[in-house]
């Protein structure tokens, strides 16, 4: 039986306690609830994958409180990821880097680490507590939708003995992830930070083969292709208006510039800004899931690269 607790002094204490006894807690971040453990002791992450029921090969992200307890995860440090720190750290930008030789890899990672420091007063006041580097992966079942708020949290994953409840997220969506190993970075994952704001700093970014202009599947490390995905049959469909013999127990997830009029079971009609969109995105697909929909119609987002993760995610959503 799960815990939910307040993060207070007393609520971060036990966590910590939990963490360094080798077990998990999951807490918020600004992006998405994470499931976390000791990033380098066997047992604890294997409990991560245990109850994610997450494949062994794909990775984990370590969540550590500032730049200096990143570096000393690597081996090779870059200037991109130097810069990269000061203008987005704490934030939703993950870094692959080269691991320092002493650490054990996790997940398939042969010789590199994903690292990140989270911009959440409660995720930096447990890895402070703590002192330990945090692996934490979303908290929920693999493949399923993302927890934006506690109380998913605890509907997906009953076993975790304590949540951290520090109310919803912000971003609502994960971070980016971008691979520093070469010389020009690679974009492994689009996530909360854009790709704009990432070539600010970086120059040219190199993209996975498709991540381009449908966000369609990919085989980049750790990418399902079916993931993010609710219980009811999700589809894209490129025009809502047009929707003609709707089933009776649907549910349509729009936008306010493509307004949907007839009638659903459930509808869903999320902001047009794409990080609003994004912000609301998993929360909606739970509460359509929650209304006991059999499929959701999805308007399909449009093709500009703001809106590249939020593709992403719902062509992992509605993948058979
Ligand atoms: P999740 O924690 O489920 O949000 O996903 C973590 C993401 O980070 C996955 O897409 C992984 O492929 C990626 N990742 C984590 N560690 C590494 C690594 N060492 N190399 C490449 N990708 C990684
Ligand atoms: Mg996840």
């Amino acid at each position: 039986m799960t815990v939910v607790r307040r993060p207070d002094e007393e609520g971060l204490r036990r966590a910590a306690e939990i963490l360094r006894a080798g077990s998990v807690v999951a807490f918020p971040t600004e992006t998405v609830y994470g499931l976390g453990a000791d990033a380098f002791t066997e047992s604890a992450v294997a409990e991560i994958y245990r109850l994610k029921q997450r494949p062994s090969w794909n990775p984990l992200i370590v969540h550590v409180a500032d730049v200096a307890a990143a570096r000393a995860l690597a081996d090779v440090w870059p200037a991109a990821a130097d810069e990269l720190a000061a203008r987005f750290w704490p934030g939703p930008l993950t870094m692959v880097v080269r691991r320092a030789r002493h650490l054990p890899g996790i997940g398939a990672a042969n010789d590199t680490v994903a690292v990140r420091v989270p911009a959440h007063d409660v995720a930096l006041r447990l890895l402070r507590e703590c002192g330990l580097p945090l692996a934490a992966p979303s908290a929920n079942r693999s493949e399923s939708i993302s927890p934006t708020t506690a109380e998913h949290v605890r509907r997906s994953l009953p076993d975790v003995p304590l949540i951290l409840d520090g109310g919803p997220c912000a971003w609502g969506i994960e971070s980016t992830v971008v691979d520093l190993t070469d010389p020009v970075p690679v974009l492994l994952r689009p996530g909360a930070l854009g790709l704009r704001e990432l070539r600010d700093v970086t120059g040219t970014i190199g993209l996975p083969s498709s991540a381009t202009a449908d966000g369609t599947a990919r085989p980049s490390p750790g990418m399902s292709r079916r993931h993010y995905a609710p219980r009811a049959r999700a589809v894209l469909v490129p025009d809502v208006s047009d929707l003609s013999d709707l089933p009776p127990d649907a549910g349509v997830l729009t936008h306010e510039k493509a307004p949907y009029q007839g009638g659903a079971a459930k509808l869903e009609i999320l902001s047009a800004d794409p990080r609003e969109y994004a912000a609301d995105l998993y929360a909606a697909l739970h509460r359509l899931d929650d209304a006991g929909v059999s499929t959701i119609l999805i308007q399909s987002p449009p093709g500009s690269e703001e809106w590249l993760a939020v593709r992403d995610r719902l062509s992992r959503a509605t993948a058979v």
